[in-house]
């Protein structure tokens, strides 16, 4: 009789965005007249931009013509936007990335949850604590955390960094040795950032141990510190030990028309493989690519009128971002991130917990936004809001956390 993958069976419930939902709808039955605004969406809400759009409609016509029809897509992308991405996300700055070493894909969430399949079952993995909940998600899947402890919300086998207002939200290298270590910079939940210096700090440690970093840098658009480094491979040594991610969700509003991709350097090598090879199989047996239509979208990106245009989306999010951060501070909260994420990270106030918070804002504010404690056991004692909302539910978001 066939049997379950029983590590399914051990991932806890989805109880963050499931128990936020059902509170949000148990409040807006019981007081149907107060409008609730959330301030916890973490998806982009503006419309694409022109360009984009304009791309899509020239790829839709091109569909309809036999001459300029697309079957299936070449199995790591097509050639036009891996050099579109290797020249506007690399060479520009100065990182060494081939256009065939970048594997286009159909968003960062499937590329962060697979990519741990080209690696061992015993692998030891490090995760930021706390972080965007796939990296774990997907290696508990894979049967490589050990048992969960429901009281403290930890995997046995799971390498947990801290990341706290102590240590500037920049995790410190690990005691024990991993073999896979996470990083995402600027970093969902805490919308922090690291320094190029930092960074470089993890390559040579990830380097001497014989660790692979997976960086996801998701969130690059948001950047607005010079020292904060946009790619990994900014770094000295990287090209050996680690891996990107990358999303056009934040920077260029594709959630719904997902596009992203992940970079393998053909230096990263295990033992003379080169771990390209082995993603390069996978991408063309498990194909998540993206369709030709999504893939010509995502080069309009790259034009000067399609930068000028998602320049000017990210940066109407992080007007918000910084409205919300000055908000919260005149009103005598503990704010962090906001500058270089779309996420503003503050400390729960009066020892409250992050769900004791987020009661507290439902009830006296009529405001939703995620508690911290939902993204990893370090997390408790803050709280999440988000720049992604329009203006003035956002303005009037902040005037009624203002009068709580
Ligand atoms: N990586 C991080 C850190 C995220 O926060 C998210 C989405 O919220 C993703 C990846 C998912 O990106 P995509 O929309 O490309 O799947």
């Amino acid at each position: 009789m066939f049997q379950l993958n029983e590590n399914y069976l051990k991932l806890p419930g989805s109880y963050l965005f499931s128990t936020i939902a059902k509170k949000a709808a148990a409040y807006r039955a019981e007081y149907p007249d107060r409008p609730l605004i959330s301030l916890g969406i973490g998806d982009v809400t503006q419309p694409l931009a022109l360009v984009i759009i304009e791309a899509l409609h020239e790829a839709v016509d091109e569909m309809a013509k036999a001459e300029t029809f697309h079957g299936y897509a070449p199995d790591l992308g097509y050639e036009f936007l891996r050099r579109a991405i290797a020249e506007n996300d690399y060479a520009a700055r100065g990182c060494s990335i081939a256009a065939d070493e970048i594997f286009v894909s159909d968003g960062a969430k499937g590329d962060s949850a697979n990519i741990q399949e080209i690696f061992s079952s015993d692998s030891r993995i490090a995760v930021c604590d706390p972080v965007y909940p796939v990296y774990v998600d997907s290696n508990v899947m894979a049967g490589r955390t050990g048992e969960y402890d429901a009281a403290t919300g930890t995997w046995s086998k799971v390498i947990y960094m801290p990341c706290t207002a102590e240590n500037g939200f920049a995790p410190a290298l690990p005691d024990v040795t991993p073999d896979l270590i996470y990083l995402c910079f600027p970093n969902n939940p805490t919308g922090s950032a690291i320094t190029k210096d930092q960074l470089q700090e993890w390559v040579r440690y990830a380097s001497s141990v014989g660790a692979v970093i997976i960086y996801d840098a998701a969130y690059e658009a948001y950047i607005s510190e010079e020292n904060v480094p946009h790619s990994i491979y900014e770094c000295e040594g990287a090209r050996e030990c680690a891996i990107e991610l990358r999303s056009f969700s934040k920077n260029a509003g594709f959630t719904g028309t997902r596009l992203g991709f992940t970079v393998v350097p053909k230096d990263l090598k295990c033992n003379g493989v080169m771990l390209h090879s082995l993603w390069a199989r996978r991408h063309g047996t498990k194909y998540n690519g993206a369709p030709y239509i999504i893939q010509k979208a995502g080069c309009a990106v790259y034009t000067p009128e399609g930068k000028a245009q998602i320049a000017e989306q990210v940066a109407r999010y992080m007007e918000n971002a910084k409205m919300i951060r000055e908000a919260l501070k005149e009103s005598g909260y503990t704010v962090y991130g906001g500058v270089n994420a779309p996420y503003i990270w503050m400390k729960t106030p009066d020892g409250l917990t992050s769900w004791e918070f987020f009661d507290r804002l439902l009830n006296e504010a009529n405001v939703i936004g995620t508690p911290g404690s939902g993204f990893g056991p370090s997390g408790e004692g803050y709280f999440r809001l988000t720049a992604f909302g329009n203006r003035e539910n956002t303005k009037e978001a902040l005037e009624r956390i203002r009068r709580m």
